[in-house]
């Protein structure tokens, strides 16, 4: 057999269809598309009104077990997938993924297309700038930060009648309240709408949000894997006039703004959630808003673009959709609600859409079906979790994979005794999966180095703990071809009944929904709240926030949280250090341990690799 060549040159060797006649193969119309160039397009939100009478397709979402440091297959398999049922079994499909973030690009993972015979076309494209969804983004959080410590500063520096003359200024001797700033009185009770008739009280509590500087919680970010960044101080030129404090950036994809993208079911529904989103406390214990700094209106036209789905294609010629990209560990880890609902019209009652929820099936699923769900209204046909034999053994007590360094001998040769073992952590995820009442399908993705013996041994125990099949796939090798089998199980999973059930319901109390989630998913014995997160509990409860579902920040390494316990620990206790709201987003998000919003770069970071050649202006090494 011939070697599979690299990823690029594999995606640089096949030929593209316009995108614009993928649009119409689809079943777009032309004024529903926009190109963004030959390769890629933005598709309009009035496709999801024109189809709202169309019955959905079959919603598939593909998940994993707990993976090893280089991931396994999961891109890979949602495109082989596709493949299969689409360019094989002639289905109408649709594959929806995220956005990579450009830091694990240049960082330690690389391109996140897919891979071998199943990607997204064409690579360069999908992992660099796209059509600029990840820089709109970072340009509306930062607006944010900026608004935030401009409005500290003018407020410290300026009298009550100084600000309001600024914020609503006198023009040819009238002032003008704008909306956002009749909502801000609403939200005070002051239902006033001639700027003369408010009193003194009435004008320091509208020009003042009282920020106590200690509260905040909005970042600056940015989409470079930058550690030096993690903790910086702000306000150091003497302009400022001592204002200084301590922050710090995160990568951009963690930002709040990008689940609010990921979550939002149209352009009024993003709107509301750009403007609910809490910065900060007041001094008076209160939550200060985005709406409140005024900068809402101008969010949602950087945003503007970002909303619509950004159309592409596998190597197969099947429609792809690529939007948001939220990190599955410290944020909740899913594409957008928006191309699902598309994409779910465009394939019709008899089509499939396959939609990847990041990393194991302890994060990226747990908070597809209790946050995504909860939020789309969609149900999910089927559950497929994608196995490598590489990572079982890692789980049977195998030495570390590590990334950049060749595979230990345990991973070259068969070892049934350690596959055995690992599959502890398969028949966990597999459980994780029943447990929402959805039949689970495990694609067991094959390397070279696996033997026959190891591959039946997964899919035997697979079916043993209660999977609806399990399929040996080779599409990385072969492209759709090799997901053949899998895609038939698919389509036979999807024609039983699932009774899909959340986890908890919302209403419950914080530290019961976080316990659930520890204990059902994870295998916890019990948790334990930090100081700082019990504190956490008591001020979102007052606030009222206390009904938001949960999504948990961490590790992806282990069901638990520490990394190098493998397998299917149980009987720990699940530290929780701290919690956040994103409140405009929907969700309270947990720190398990100690989690970075920051990655960094190792020593030979990808980009070593990468190259432009000047001639043909083709890219090299991006893999
Ligand atoms: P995930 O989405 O689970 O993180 P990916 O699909 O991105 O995983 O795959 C991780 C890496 O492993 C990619 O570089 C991909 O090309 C490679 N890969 C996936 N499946 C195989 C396979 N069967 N054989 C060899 N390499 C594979």
């Amino acid at each position: 057999k011939t070697p599979v060549p690299s990823d690029i040159e594999i995606s640089q060797s096949c030929i593209l269809k316009p995108i614009d006649q993928v649009a119409k193969e689809v079943g777009l119309l032309p004024d529903e598309v926009e190109l963004y160039g030959q390769t890629k397009a933005k598709v309009h939100l009035s496709a999801l009104k024109r189809l709202k009478n169309q019955p959905d397709g079959k919603y598939i979402v593909v998940t994993g077990i707990t993976p090893t440091p280089l991931g396994e297959g999961k891109s890979t398999t949602t495109v082989g997938l596709v493949q299969a049922l689409g360019a094989h079994l002639h289905q109408n499909v649709f594959a929806c993924v995220r956005q990579p973030s450009q830091g694990p690009t240049f960082g330690i993972k690389g391109g996140a297309a897919g891979g071998g015979y199943c990607q997204v076309i064409p690579m360069e494209e999908f992992n660099l700038h796209l059509t600029g969804d990840i820089h709109a983004i970072t340009a509306a959080n930062n607006l944010v930060a900026a608004a935030i410590d401009t409005r500290i500063f003018h407020e410290l520096t300026q009298t009550d009648q100084a600000l309001y003359d600024r914020l609503v200024p006198s023009v040819n001797g009238v002032r003008k309240f704008s909306g956002i700033q009749i909502r801000r009185l609403q939200k005070l009770g002051i239902n006033k709408t001639d700027p003369m008739a408010l009193t003194k009280e009435e004008v320091s509590l509208f020009v003042r949000l009282d920020i106590d500087p200690g509260t905040i919680t909005w970042q600056r970010v940015l989409d470079t894997n930058d550690r030096f960044l993690r903790k910086i101080t702000i306000g150091q030129s003497p302009t400022e006039k001592g204002f200084s404090r301590t922050a710090q950036f995160d990568i951009t994809v963690s930002s709040e703004i990008m689940a609010v993208l990921a979550l939002s079911d149209g352009l009024d529904d993003m709107k509301k959630r750009l403007g609910r989103m809490v910065v900060a406390s007041s001094k008076r214990g209160e939550p200060v808003t985005t709406d409140d700094l005024g900068v809402t209106g101008a969010l949602a036209v950087l945003m503007k673009d970002a909303v619509k789905p950004n159309l592409m294609q596998t190597l197969e010629g099947t429609p792809v959709f690529v939007h948001a990209g939220p990190f599955a560990n410290i944020a909740h880890g899913n594409s957008s609600v928006l191309a699902d609902k598309i994409a779910l019209k465009l394939v019709g009652e008899e089509g499939f859409v396959v939609t990847e929820a990041g990393f194991g099936a302890d994060i990226g699923m747990e908070k597809f079906f209790n946050i995504k769900c909860r939020y789309s209204g969609l149900r999910p046909h089927v559950v497929v979790l994608v196995a490598t034999v590489r990572a079982l053994k890692m789980h049977g007590g195998g030495p570390a994979v590590t990334a950049g360094v060749p595979l230990p001998k345990e991973y070259m040769e068969e070892n049934l005794q350690l596959l055995a073992k690992g599959c502890s952590n398969l028949n966990k995820q597999i459980q994780n999966a029943r447990m929402f009442g959805v039949p689970v399908v495990v694609a067991v993705n094959a390397f070279k180095t696996d033997t026959k013996a190891e591959l039946a041994l997964v899919v035997q125990l697979a079916k043993e703990a209660g999977a609806f099949d399990a399929v040996e796939c080779t599409h990385w090798a072969e492209g759709g071809k090799g997901a053949v089998a899998l895609a038939q199980a698919v389509q036979r999973a999807s024609q039983t009944p699932s009774n899909f059930t959340f986890l908890y319901n919302v209403e419950l109390p914080v530290i019961d929904k976080i316990r659930l989630i520890a204990q059902q998913i994870y295998g916890a014995s019990d948790i334990e709240l930090l100081p700082e997160a019990q504190e956490k509990v008591t001020l979102y409860t007052k606030q009222g926030f206390g009904n938001l579902p949960i999504c948990m920040a961490k590790t992806h390494l282990s069901l638990s949280h520490d990394p190098e316990k493998k397998g299917a620990p149980t009987g720990f206790v699940l530290p929780i250090r701290d919690i956040r709201a994103s409140v405009g987003a929907g969700f309270l998000y947990p720190l398990v341990g100690t989690m970075t919003t920051m990655p960094g770069l190792p020593t030979r970071p990808c980009f070593y690799d990468i190259d432009l050649d000047p001639v043909s202006g083709e890219i090299n090494g991006l893999f």
